[in-house]
């Protein structure tokens, strides 16, 4: 099957800009991309410093995990990858961080409901916190899928956070409304009783974004 560079390198420049922009530290974390056309899966190596990945230590997988190219270890984490792609075929790219405000309310087993209007547009209703597993495991992933239902992220209980998205794009725009999210329903739990927004306006939020939100037909 048809090996593509271009993808490769979205995972290349994903790792620079995780640093830049503090979505993770050291090593931890994980991510990828599908190849619609292929169905290939291209995915972090595991362990490595993201300021010196090239495109030759991205590894690609098929939807069962056997290696397509590539000649390093893939992230402990590709089950779960793999799993996400398997329960939803919206979703073209899977992110695993660990940012400190979301992995605050996961330590205390707590789930982020929908508290902004940019969270209720494309992150969804809530994002729930998932059981606990061991980093790595089958079980992990079967726990992350649930957890995650038909919303665009999830909390994994002294861990950190899982969100998908249709491309990198996206998921790293929705990797930073979780995270702003998170930050500020700590922030409004802290000084008093925060505010949720109810379903039908979330429902509606998420109508308009999808189609009317920009410059349509510009
Ligand atoms: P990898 O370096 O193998 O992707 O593991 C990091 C991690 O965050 C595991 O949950
Ligand atoms: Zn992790």
């Amino acid at each position: 099957m048809k090996i593509k560079n271009n993808l490769k390198e979205i995972i290349v420049e994903t790792g620079i800009k995780m640093l830049a922009e503090g979505l993770t530290v050291g090593t931890w974390g994980n991510f990828s991309v599908r190849d619609p056309e292929t169905g290939l899966i291209y995915i972090t190596p595991s362990g490595m410093a993201y300021n010196s990945l090239q495109t030759e230590d991205v590894v690609v997988l098929d939807k069962d995990a056997n290696l397509a190219d590539g000649k390093r270890i893939p992230s402990i984490e590709h089950p779960m990858h793999l799993a996400l792609y398997a329960a939803r075929a919206d979703v073209n790219a899977v992110v695993h961080t660990h940012p400190i405000y979301s992995t605050v309310l996961g330590v205390n087993g707590m789930e982020l409901p929908a508290i902004s209007e940019d969270f209720a547009q494309i992150v969804g209703y809530k994002m729930s916190c998932s059981k606990y597993a061991l980093p790595g495991t089958k079980e992990l992933g079967q726990n992350v899928v649930k957890g995650l239902g038909k919303e665009n992220g999830v909390l994994l209980p002294n861990h950190g956070t899982v969100v998908v998205g249709a491309n990198m794009p996206a998921a790293l725009t929705i990797c930073h409304v979780v995270e702003k999210s998170a930050q500020t329903y700590i922030l409004a739990k802290s000084i008093g009783t925060p505010n949720i927004i109810p379903d039908a306006d979330i429902k509606a939020m998420q109508d308009y974004v999808q189609n009317e939100y920009g410059q349509k037909g510009a």
